[in-house]
């Protein structure tokens, strides 16, 4: 019998399939991607793949953005319980009424969130690109920021803009433990400390570094440093050691110090799962065409502008 690595290459071939994974997945995953990336960079390949099947390894949320942007390609997932709690942070209805009771403000939606905000916001944007689409607009611009309250904070500070933040959080980037960072930074006095903006501000105010998974990367690859200590989802690192073999990548853990600061709705994927999916084309995500073209333009106001 083929092993499950060959099984899913020659599933691949028949479907005609891309697969699409996030930093967050498992190691496993991450090597048998065609393309891997943060929200933006899975978001804009989405756009230029000529693949009719698109297996997206993240969340649903990415996979609706994935549908959004191409309607005619069948876009699956390999667990539909993949959700995200920032995304479910900001229910439509309640997120609804918040908004129509500032009619004067723009309402600027970080891309983790449903379809259903996305299309009641105006621009869509990422970590990647949140500061250069906050500075395009009007100095004096009023805008709703959503659904992440650390990263909308994060953003107030670095911008000086005004925004008005929606309560929303990551359930794994929120529980980071300031006490263990300490003693982490005590026992290794020369790393660098590399946060996703997404963390607490008690997190973010030890950072040598502050930006999307893309840039934490990035900045582990130039940096002279030997020692980093990683404040986002611990999934980065599987790319960072493999670029770096010789620097030293220190999970951040959360306050109980247990494992959660793995994603638990990331880590639902698994490569049987992604086997399956290709075999029978389901879970897939399907769209209402209203709601599809409704959060397609914010999407690609963001995509315009990144
Ligand atoms: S890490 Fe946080 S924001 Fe990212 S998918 Fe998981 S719950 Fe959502």
């Amino acid at each position: 019998m083929d092993d499950i690595f060959s099984r899913l290459e020659n599933l691949k071939k028949e479907r005609n399939a891309v697969i699409l994974a996030h930093y967050y997945q498992d190691p496993d995953i991450q090597d048998v991607a065609d393309v891997m990336g943060d929200s933006l960079a899975l978001a804009q390949h989405a756009v230029k793949t000529d693949a009719d099947v698109i297996l997206f390894c993240g969340v649903h949320f990415m996979c609706e953005t994935a549908k959004i942007l191409n309607p005619r390609k069948t876009v699956i997932l390999p667990d539909m319980n993949a959700g995200c709690s920032l995304a479910d942070s900001a229910p439509k209805e309640e997120f609804k009424r918040w908004i129509e009771s500032y009619p004067d403000h723009i309402v600027i939606s970080y891309i983790n969130c449903s379809a259903d905000v996305k299309a009641m916001s105006d621009i869509i944007c990422t970590s990647s690109n949140a500061e250069k689409i906050l500075n395009s607009l009007p100095k004096d611009e009023k805008i709703i920021f959503a659904p992440d309250k650390y990263l909308g904070s994060f953003l107030k500070e670095k911008t000086g803009r005004n925004l008005l933040l929606w309560n929303g959080s990551c359930q794994v980037h929120e529980i980071f433990s300031e006490k263990e960072l300490v003693k982490l930074m005590t026992r290794h006095p020369l790393a660098e400390v590399l946060a996703h903006p997404e963390c607490d501000e008690n997190i973010l105010r030890h950072a040598h570094h502050i930006g999307s998974t893309t840039s934490i990367i990035n900045y582990g690859a130039k940096s002279n440093s030997n020692t980093f200590i990683i404040a986002t989802e611990p999934g980065v690192i599987h790319q960072m050691e493999k670029a770096n073999p010789r620097k030293t990548f220190v999970p951040l853990p959360s306050n109980d110090g247990c494992a959660c600061n793995e994603c638990p709705h990331m880590r639902l994927n698994t490569l049987e799962k992604m086997v399956s999916a290709l075999e029978n084309l389901t879970p897939e995500i399907t769209m209402e065409e209203e709601l599809r073209l409704k959060s397609l333009a914010p999407l690609e106001r963001m995509l315009a502008l990144s």
